[in-house]
């Protein structure tokens, strides 16, 4: 449908503004809408020729969790509940005030984290008694296993904020197995006994459990550290952003798996930065889903998912996307800043296969038979071992 000239004018005076009208196909919205939604959404709104079939979403913000509010800070989750294609990891965003503390638990699932701003200090002792302490800044990483008990608690001058991933899409974090919990429903006398103290030792424990509460803010590390039955052998932090990155034309990759971080058994990640105009080639994954955190920068991703499907998403800072296992996608960076987010796996190594390579090491007069192409296009194709970011 040709525009109106009232629609013309208007499409020229807000060129930004999409619409969902791509060539001869579609027309413009008359009836209610949402702009801003619409803006930050174009490759849904006008999606690409290829889009076909009937796909499950694949993209979600934080920006619509449910926020926990607490005296200390604040928690928000992503999981299989707001994200159903996303069933091996469910990721929670956290923020903590200078001495907030999300108090000593420990639950189900292992769990990840990747600090995305300021200093927290976290706690652990492992299943010999052996004690962990450490200090995190951005772009660190901790893992503490299944079951094993921790803490975290914000530095000065502004705490801090992060993402935890836990190895299951179904976790809650709502679901954890918190001190304060316990000891509110265990008889006093019993804690009592446990401890050879009287009952009046207990007297102000909390009635109800604390989950984020606010504290005063730790002295230096030094001074709180606590050796237990000894130091923990694995150490559970790691410093994912310190490491040196693969760089490529278009950008740069870091990756950590268990190869690096011996304590992370269950969660591999890369970071990736990609530079505008930039992409991360076409590639799937032979070992697991994938679960996208975008930290900055606008993206566009199409999973491609066999039998004529395939559908477009787009991103920015503070989304959630995910690739069920095996299916093909790209991501591209449509912005005009580097757009960097991380890629995690529920896995014990990163793993992916590339299409170009995939191709450009096959017999060549094989695929020419499929796709008559020349030679020559596979000429440029990497052969480096690692994820590729193409500029
Ligand atoms: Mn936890
Ligand atoms: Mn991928």
């Amino acid at each position: 449908m040709a525009l109106s000239k009232a629609e013309e004018r208007e499409h020229a005076e807000f060129s930004n503004k999409p619409l969902p009208i791509s060539g001869k196909r579609g027309a413009t919205i008359i009836g209610p809408t949402n702009p801003s939604r619409e803006a930050e959404n174009p490759d849904t709104l006008a999606p690409p020729r290829g889009d076909h079939g009937t796909m499950a979403n694949m993209r979600w913000s934080f920006a619509d969790s449910h926020m926990h509010l607490e005296e200390g800070g604040w928690g928000r989750q992503t999981t299989a509940r707001e994200l159903p294609s996303a069933t091996e990891v469910a990721g929670v965003n956290m923020r903590l005030t200078p001495g907030g503390v999300r108090e000593l638990h420990w639950h189900s699932a292992a769990e990840w984290a990747y600090m995305l701003k300021g200093r927290a200090r976290i706690t652990a002792i492992d299943q010999d008694g052996q004690a962990f302490q450490d200090d995190v800044g951005e772009g660190d990483l901790w893992y503490f296993p299944a079951g094993i008990p921790h803490s975290i608690q914000g530095l000065e001058p502004d705490g801090c904020e992060f993402l935890l991933i836990f190895d299951d899409g179904n976790f809650s974090e709502e679901a954890t197995f918190l001190l304060s919990d316990w000891l509110a429903h265990t008889p006093k006398e019993v804690l009592a006994k446990n401890f050879g103290v009287p009952e009046s030792a207990f007297d102000r424990i909390p009635e109800k459990d604390l989950w984020i509460f606010q504290a005063p803010v730790p002295g230096p590390l030094a001074a709180d550290r606590v050796v237990g039955a000894g130091p923990a052998p694995n150490t559970f932090s790691h410093r994912m952003l310190a490491q040196e990155p693969i760089r490529m034309k278009g950008g740069t990759v870091r990756i950590t798996d268990s190869s690096l971080f011996k304590a992370s058994k269950t969660i591999a990640a890369a970071l990736v930065e990609i530079e505008p105009g930039g992409m991360r080639e076409l590639h799937w994954h032979p070992n697991a889903d994938e679960w996208q955190y975008y930290i900055s920068g606008q993206a566009r991703m199409t999973v491609f998912a066999a039998e004529n499907n395939a559908r477009t998403f787009n991103f920015q800072a503070g989304d959630v996307g995910s690739v069920p296992f095996a299916m093909g996608h790209y991501i591209e960076n449509i912005g005009t800043t580097i757009l960097r987010f991380l890629e995690v796996f529920r896995s014990d190594h990163y793993a992916d296969v590339s299409l170009a390579q995939w191709l450009a090491f096959t017999p060549y007069e094989l695929v020419r038979a499929h796709l008559h192409i020349d030679q020559s296009v596979l000429s440029k194709v990497s052969t480096r071992k690692t994820p590729v970011v193409a500029g």
